[in-house]
């Protein structure tokens, strides 16, 4: 049997309707600009976001990269969550290319940093000293506090102070859709605020590679710009582009709206998980998890926990019985639920949970359910 491989909801492979339209893309050289496939992925990105227009990139991470690239200077200063993607996870590409420096702040364990700390990290652009604040970046769903959506309302705010000042807003949505889903509103009702965004095609969507960003025309073509810049610039992309137009089709012939089977198992599992004695909650993004986990924290297609004593045991013995987890940040585990994951995956997760317990934990019940 498959191993029920939880790590991350990149591992998704892509549907057959994915392949067949690959395998017959009409496709061009589309640095020339010749590619119908990508065009017609970057206009559906954009109409779907309620932007001018989109580009298609090989990566979340180049995504946030080229925006960076596009909105800021060099000697330029991004501020952006102290547990963000784009400050822990991206090899510092925005000191590293962009010349620019980051204001980290700390996130809130919903996901948000205070609004009046986003205010007081301007700076002083009068000030010889000061680098000059050029671009704040939120993170939608943000992952570190168990994938939590950031509301329209939210959003708003911050582009608010952001423009009070002169300045864009990014949304890094590597999971935009699982957040516009989750809050049950529309992708350009999510996006109208926000001056760029990026979202990955490559994990909840299920496609094998891509991100599209998208923003204003005149934006993306210095986003283009710097992609060919990194080498981005790919030739017959629409075999790539083909499973993203897939994905991103409307209702169930599309990959958006099944994300809700995805949250739904996720708050699945996280239920039965937490019916479990040895398993704890994964405490907010500031704190340890001292408590029991509490399921209504699950709202997207994340669960984090920890475990009692050493969780890489713990891991270890799960994959042993052919269930993959996530050594993540903080010393919690992830389980993340994905397209390929049903219901009775989560229900055999649970079983190999139990069973990795009830060996590390004598007294532990090893069968018949507990969950009410
Ligand atoms: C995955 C992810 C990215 C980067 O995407 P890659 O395609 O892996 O480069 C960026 N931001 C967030 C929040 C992510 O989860």
């Amino acid at each position: 049997m498959d191993p029920i491989d939880l790590r991350s909801d990149t591992v998704t492979k892509p549907t057959p309707e994915m392949r067949r339209a690959m395998a017959e893309a009409e496709v061009g050289d589309d640095v020339f600009g010749d590619d119908p496939t990508v065009h017609a992925l970057e206009e559906r990105a954009a109409e779907l976001l309620g932007k001018e227009a989109g580009l298609f990139v090989t990566s979340g991470t180049m995504g946030n990269l080229v925006v960076q690239m596009a909105h800021l200077a060099r000697g330029e200063e991004a501020i952006a969550g102290y547990q963000s993607h784009v400050v822990l996870d991206e090899a510092a590409g925005h000191a590293v290319v962009v010349g620019a420096s980051v204001r980290a702040l700390r996130e809130r364990a919903d996901g948000t940093m205070d609004p009046d700390e986003i205010r007081s990290a301007f700076r002083d652009a009068s000030d010889p000293h000061q680098p000059i604040t050029g671009l704040v970046v939120i993170e939608n769903t943000h992952a570190h506090s168990m994938g939590r959506p950031l509301s329209v309302a939210y959003t708003a705010e911050v582009a608010g102070i952001a423009h009070e000042n002169g300045i864009p807003l990014h949304v890094d949505g590597a999971r935009f859709w699982n957040a516009a889903v989750a809050l049950g509103v529309s992708g350009p009702e999510l996006a109208a605020p926000a001056d760029s965004v990026t979202f990955c095609l490559s994990k909840g969507l299920a496609c094998p590679v891509g991100s599209v960003v998208v923003g204003t025309r005149e934006f993306i073509w210095r986003a283009r710009r710097a992609r060919k810049l990194l080498g981005g610039g790919m030739r017959q992309a629409g075999i790539l582009a083909a499973a993203g137009l897939v994905a991103l089709r409307d209702g169930s012939a599309g990959m958006i709206e099944r994300l809700a089977d995805d949250h739904a198992n996720a708050r699945r599992l996280a239920t039965d998980l937490a019916s479990l004695s040895g398993i704890r909650s994964a405490g907010d993004i500031a704190q340890p998890g001292d408590g029991p986990l509490d399921p209504a924290r699950v709202v997207t297609n994340f669960v984090l926990f920890r475990v009692e004593g050493d969780r890489r045991a713990f891991a270890d013995a799960c994959a042993a019985r052919g269930l993959l987890l996530d050594l993540f940040p903080h010393g919690q585990l992830r389980a993340v639920t994905h397209y390929g994951i049903g219901m009775a995956d989560v229900e055999r997760a649970v079983a190999i949970f139990r069973s990795v317990l009830a060996e590390t934990r004598p007294g532990q019940p090893a069968s018949s359910a507990t969950r009410p």
